[in-house]
């Protein structure tokens, strides 16, 4: 089968591989489309350092093209969506619930081969079955979407509630979508008004360039009172937080979901003097499946996100793609 090897730093070769074999437990799936993220990019550019050769990709739909003998959740030729993440399944943190905080939690596609390539290896639990009303493209990005259906409900939005979404990359444009499912008015705020025409077809109620200045300004002529109710940052930048916390309201929530490894200053006077709630969310536990419901009935837009397109054999132009500002979400056809 053909793979993209990582061998390393920006050292990747599709090559014919070695098809996977299945052990007990695990699935083969013949992947349709993969959604290429900012993970991706830095295990690409070596910021984030795997063990080489490795093959990426964990956003994933595909078929089932083989089950082990003890699986019966699945037949071959099922269509599958992959929650590429799996706790140990042993530990305190995964007996109470918490799998997504497993210190031995694994990722496919970073820990293990993933699906930028034909074929992928998988254990079962890993796989949902497609809603079959959702189409591939859509259910492209129903990983990243996990993530963020999570980040949203960690801040208990409640009907009719001011939202701001900082950020408005992919899971920024999902963000505000999951806010306005869960009944919120969403602010959009970013560093370039470049996406700002999508955030509003995609349900904003208004936007703000944070170059322009005056967050806390804005976010009172929105909110009607003196900022909003919750803030998910989604930016994954070192300013991310201080512009969250300039756009709530005191006794606001704030869930900071995308922030980057470098140090990131918070003025936590301003946590402490407006009894701010920060709340950290990392990918997701149970909301899989809320992902998929929220494609599947439509109220999650995701076609509008992808931008570009590429064969595996192409998967270096997509990398670079990803790097243009134009792009939101780069996919692979398999
Ligand atoms: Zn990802
Ligand atoms: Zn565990």
């Amino acid at each position: 089968m053909k793979a993209a090897l990582l061998y390393g730093p920006r050292d990747l070769r599709v090559e014919a591989a070695r098809e996977p074999r299945l052990e007990p437990g695990e699935v083969i799936v013949r992947v349709v489309a993969a959604g290429l993220c900012g993970t991706d990019y830095s295990i690409w550019t070596g910021d984030r350092p795997v063990d080489y050769p490795r093959v990426m990709g964990h956003e994933l739909v595909g078929n089932v093209e083989a089950v082990a003998a003890d699986v019966t959740a699945f037949r071959p030729g099922g269509r599958v969506v992959v929650e590429p993440n799996y706790g140990c399944g042993r530990c305190p943190l995964c007996l109470e619930g918490n799998r997504n905080l497993c210190l031995s939690r694994r990722a496919v596609g970073i820990d293990v081969d993933g699906g930028f390539a034909e074929l992928v290896r998988l254990p079962s639990r890993c796989c949902w079955p497609a809603p079959a009303v959702a189409e591939t493209d859509a259910l492209l990005l129903t990983e990243p979407l996990a993530v963020v259906v999570r980040a949203v409900d960690r801040g208990a939005p409640r009907r009719g509630e001011s939202a701001a979404v900082v950020g408005a990359g992919s899971l920024g444009l999902l963000a505000l979508q999951v806010l306005r499912a869960r009944g919120a008015r969403v602010l959009v705020v970013s560093r370039t008004p470049r996406r700002f025409a999508l955030a509003r077809e995609l349900g904003a109620a208004a936007t703000h360039a944070i170059t322009d200045g005056a967050l806390g300004e804005t976010a009172r002529h929105f909110s009607g009172r003196e900022g909003v109710d919750l803030v998910v940052e989604t930016a994954g930048t070192a300013g991310a937080v201080a512009h969250a916390l300039e756009l709530a309201r005191p006794g606001a929530r704030v869930v900071v979901t995308g922030l980057p490894h470098e140090p990131t200053p918070v003025p936590f006077f301003s946590v402490v003097r407006r009894e701010i709630t920060i709340t950290g969310s990392m990918i997701y536990q149970d909301e899989f499946g809320e992902a998929l419901r929220l494609v599947a009935s439509g109220a999650v837009q995701t076609r509008p996100l992808i931008t570009h397109r590429f064969s595996l054999d192409r998967i270096g132009e997509a990398f670079a793609a990803h790097a243009e500002p134009a792009s939101i979400k780069v996919a692979l056809d398999l």
